[in-house]
């Protein structure tokens, strides 16, 4: 495998052939475990002849897959490290240890790297040309877009109960027969997407005002706008649309 390095300046990635990519004065280094150089470079360096400073939604069309899941690997690392650098407890400089992690010197306190873990679920009912999605929007979604239903998980929360709690807060309904779909890490900017399926139990859409503005029931021959193929909720959608819900796609760019 040969060396990559991957460029960010803030949340953007330096777009280039890799030979063309120059040497630079980064602010941050990591070394990824997977081999690869992640390069952090500060915000008012100039973007050099050639390249293309590119936020990671936007670089998705123009990269493929695996080119993309590596940058955002390399963002999320750099995410964690620049965040970690004072311990939290009492303000000391971190140091490195082993295992990836950073140690405090003063009062032992260690941190490894971690990202923030978020379900998804997609609500069905009815079966045929009868079944219907429970989708929604968020204030920030483009405009007419509608997804289904995310949240992060709490601390000492299962998935499953991530799911329930999320559905009956955001819908005010309820849910059963949960089925694993796939995983995604979400570098926007420390995520792991965690997506289900899900059958509706009872309850009449509720969507909460402070998280949406507004949930519906669609069938599926009647869709709104989808979210953009680069996220495993429109993987999820496309998989229902399919009628291939049963079937468990697994995130497999996962080598690099
Ligand atoms: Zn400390």
């Amino acid at each position: 495998m040969s060396e990559r390095r991957i460029i960010f300046q803030g949340n953007r990635l330096w777009l280039a052939p890799e030979a063309s990519l120059p040497e630079v004065e980064a602010e941050l280094r990591l070394r990824l475990p997977e081999g690869h150089l992640a390069l952090r470079v500060a915000e008012d360096h100039p973007v050099p002849e050639g390249v293309e400073a590119v936020g990671l939604r936007d670089a998705f069309p123009r990269m493929d897959p695996e080119a993309w899941a590596r940058a955002g690997r390399a963002s999320q690392w750099l995410e964690w490290a620049a965040g970690h650098r004072f311990c939290g407890s009492c303000a000391t400089a971190l140091e490195p240890c082993e295992g990836h992690g950073r140690r405090c010197p003063a009062c032992g306190r260690t941190v490894f790297p971690s990202n923030a873990t978020a379900i998804i679920v997609l609500i069905q009912r009815g079966a045929g040309a009868e079944r219907e999605l429970a989708l929604a929007r968020s204030p920030h979604f483009k405009p007419g877009v509608y997804s289904a239903i995310a949240g992060f998980t709490e601390p000492g929360e299962s998935l499953e109960q991530a799911v329930h709690r999320e559905v009956a807060e955001e819908l005010g309904i309820r849910v059963h027969h949960l089925r694993y779909f796939g995983s995604q890490p979400w570098p926007f900017p420390n995520g792991l997407m965690v997506a289900f399926l899900a059958d509706h139990l009872d309850g009449e859409l509720r969507p909460d005002p402070a998280e949406l503005e507004d949930a519906r029931w669609f069938r599926l021959d009647a869709l709104p706008d989808l979210p953009a193929p680069l996220s495993i909720a429109r993987w999820m959608l496309d998989a229902a649309v399919a009628g291939k819900t049963d079937e468990p796609r697994m995130n497999t760019d996962t080598h690099g």
